[in-house]
């Protein structure tokens, strides 16, 4: 093993300390200090390092965990099974190296079948039902703890607060992204300004703040929306053979879920989704910053299992950085 140099150990230390610095300025305060592009950069320079010289990997490393927990107003929630974060693809590249990885684990050179959803650029939700019944909604938080948001979910109209038909199990747990549309996010934003209140620096940050409200008859103001994404049961056999079915399921219980989403057989047939959707993006009524392939196969998933922070068998394809030319802007502005 290669040993890591005294610059090494302490260049990994500093982007250590500024990535903690600013997940707790996203994720605590809802307010970042730097645009994703800057922070997934140094990120990636972190995960680089570590890769190279694995004995420089601590435990509270950022590349280690999900999100940032800090001081809550609300109950905390525990996941029993946990919420997840995604690996990133940021070129062609790495998601052939991402679809290399996963037939190399499954020990095939068949084409792999995914299913391809946008990545909507909101904030992930546990919704758990019991007989049906909308009993508790939380925050992912660090992945294992989350904050109960229930109050402010009721108020939320595309989330049923009753499961529709009568086809479910008696306790399911629905996943999906809360998150704001442009239309919404600009009409709020001007509310703001005209009363002289700070405003968001964007549609995501603008959901997760609306979301952790204290107050529900001020996120019942707020414009948010909920697409579902996944199912998590803890009896897994009593799910359906495929992630896509899972969702169709899902639709049927009254939730929404994204008309985009393609099934893709093989990494070729991924990138022309990527191609599709990024065509789509600038279209859509609400932001999105990629695309997230998921093996559709839920027993291969299980195969696949996850490393500390990610699912082995998902990847968030992004688009190039928008964001980073309206976040400098908005920064520029607010000075
Ligand atoms: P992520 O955004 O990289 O990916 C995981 C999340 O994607 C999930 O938790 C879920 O909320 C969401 N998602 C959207 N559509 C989905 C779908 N169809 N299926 C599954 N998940 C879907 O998550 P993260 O770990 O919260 O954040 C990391 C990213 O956040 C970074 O890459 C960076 O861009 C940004 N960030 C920015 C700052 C900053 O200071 N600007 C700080 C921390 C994080």
């Amino acid at each position: 093993m290669t040993k890591a140099t005294p610059d090494v150990i302490s260049r990994a230390a500093e982007l250590r300390d500024m990535l903690a610095e600013y997940d707790y300025h996203y994720y605590v305060l809802d307010d970042p200090k730097v645009p994703d592009a800057e922070y997934d950069r140094l990120f990636r320079e972190l995960q680089d390092l570590e890769a190279k010289y694995p004995d420089i990997v601590t435990p509270d490393s950022p590349t280690q965990r999900v999100g940032a927990r800090g001081e809550t107003t609300f109950e905390e929630v525990e996941h029993r099974i946990p919420m997840l974060s995604l690996d990133n693809a940021f070129s062609e590249e790495e998601l052939r190296d991402f679809d290399r990885r996963v037939r190399d684990r499954l020990k095939t050179s068949d084409d792999i079948e995914y299913v391809g959803e946008p990545k909507l650029d909101g904030l992930a939700v546990s919704l758990h039902f019991e007989s049906g019944i909308l009993t508790r909604a939380a925050t992912r938080g660090d992945g294992y703890t989350g904050e109960d948001i229930t109050a402010n979910i009721r108020t939320i109209s595309s989330i049923p607060l009753k499961l529709r038909g009568n086809s479910f199990p008696d306790v399911v747990e629905v996943r999906g992204e809360v998150y704001m549309p442009r239309k919404g996010f600009e009409t709020l934003n001007k509310r703001l300004a005209d009363r002289g209140e700070k405003t968001f620096v964007n549609p995501r940050n603008a959901a997760a703040g609306s979301l952790r409200q204290k107050k529900s008859s001020v996120t019942a103001r707020r414009p948010l929306e909920m697409c579902a994404y996944s199912v998590a049961l803890e009896d897994e056999s009593r799910l359906p053979a495929t992630h896509w079915e899972a969702l169709q399921q899902v639709k049927k219980w009254g939730f929404r879920i994204n008309p985009e989403m393609c099934k893709a057989t093989g990494v070729e047939a991924c990138l022309d989704a990527y191609n599709d959707l990024m065509e789509k993006r600038a279209g859509l009524p609400y932001e999105i910053d990629g695309i997230v392939f998921k093996v559709n196969s839920l027993a291969l998933q299980q195969k696949l299992g996850f490393v500390s922070r990610a699912p082995r068998w998902a990847i968030a394809q992004k688009f190039p950085a928008q964001e980073e030319l309206t976040v400098i802007e908005d920064v520029e502005f607010q000075v």
